[in-house]
């Protein structure tokens, strides 16, 4: 089961991979994580992509593809995966492909969570981060039973920079001119299926096994 995560920033691409990871027991690659990862680390790649996510940017191809690439060859990759957040051009997403061609694998599903700008800003104003793990909540949809700490780690619940509105602007244009264009790449290999993202996030799940489970 290999499946890709389309959607603009705050469809809720995250909350409904981490659900699928956890019913199918596949890994959840996210690029997101990473990057923010190796910011967190002080990593090189980390002080290169914070510059571009900050605002609100796109981070380099030649900086996202071999990372994704290279986590997919890892052992607990083998029975499958949900990528969150990758491909988001279509070099990635041709890159995504040679690299499948070459192990004469290719990509099951891509799911579009499909959900208008019009209700994005207020959704990413409401999200909270966790410093620690990377959990996410909503202060209305989905919020922490401990207040501003994090249920799984005990770490505190933060409104991420790149989620003010803003910089959220700038993200939406950007997913559509950039990322966008991948609904018609993968609608032409006809694997691309959309939900409605603007319903509850268990409705848009039993959306997502339905057709998981076709
Ligand atoms: P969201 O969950 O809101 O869609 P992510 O956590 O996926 O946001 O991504 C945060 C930022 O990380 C993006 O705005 C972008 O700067 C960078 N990023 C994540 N994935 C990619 C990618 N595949 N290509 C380029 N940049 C990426
Ligand atoms: P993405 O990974 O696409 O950027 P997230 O999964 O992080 O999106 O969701 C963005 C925010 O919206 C989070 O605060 C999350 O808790 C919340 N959210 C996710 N799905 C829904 C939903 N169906 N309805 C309302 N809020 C949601
Ligand atoms: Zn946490």
């Amino acid at each position: 089961m290999k499946i890709i995560m389309l959607g603009a920033p705050g469809a809720g691409k995250g909350t409904q991979a981490k659900m699928i990871a956890s019913k199918y027991q596949v890994p959840h690659i996210s690029t997101g994580d990473i990057f923010r990862a190796n910011i967190k680390n002080g990593t090189e790649l980390g002080k290169k992509a914070k510059e571009y996510m900050d605002q609100g940017l796109l981070v380099p191809d030649e900086l996202t593809v071999d990372l994704v690439i290279d986590r997919l060859s890892q052992d607990d990759c083998s029975r499958g995966y949900i990528l969150d957040g990758f491909p988001r051009t279509i070099p990635q997403a041709q890159a995504l492909d040679g690299a499948l061609a070459k192990r004469g694998e290719k990509m099951d599903y891509a799911i579009n969570v499909d959900v208008p700008d019009e209700n994005i800003v207020t959704r990413m104003s409401g999200r909270r981060a966790c410093t620690g793990c990377g959990a996410t909540y909503h202060i209305v949809h989905n919020p922490s039973k401990k207040g501003d700490i994090c249920e799984v780690c005990g770490e505190t619940l933060i409104l991420r920079e790149d989620d003010k509105p803003e910089t959220v602007h700038k993200r939406l244009s950007v997913y559509h001119e950039q990322t966008q264009p991948l609904i018609d790449y993968y609608t032409e290999q006809g694997i691309l299926k959309t939900v409605d993202g603007t319903q509850d996030m268990n409705d848009v799940f039993a959306a997502v096994t339905k057709i998981l489970e076709a």
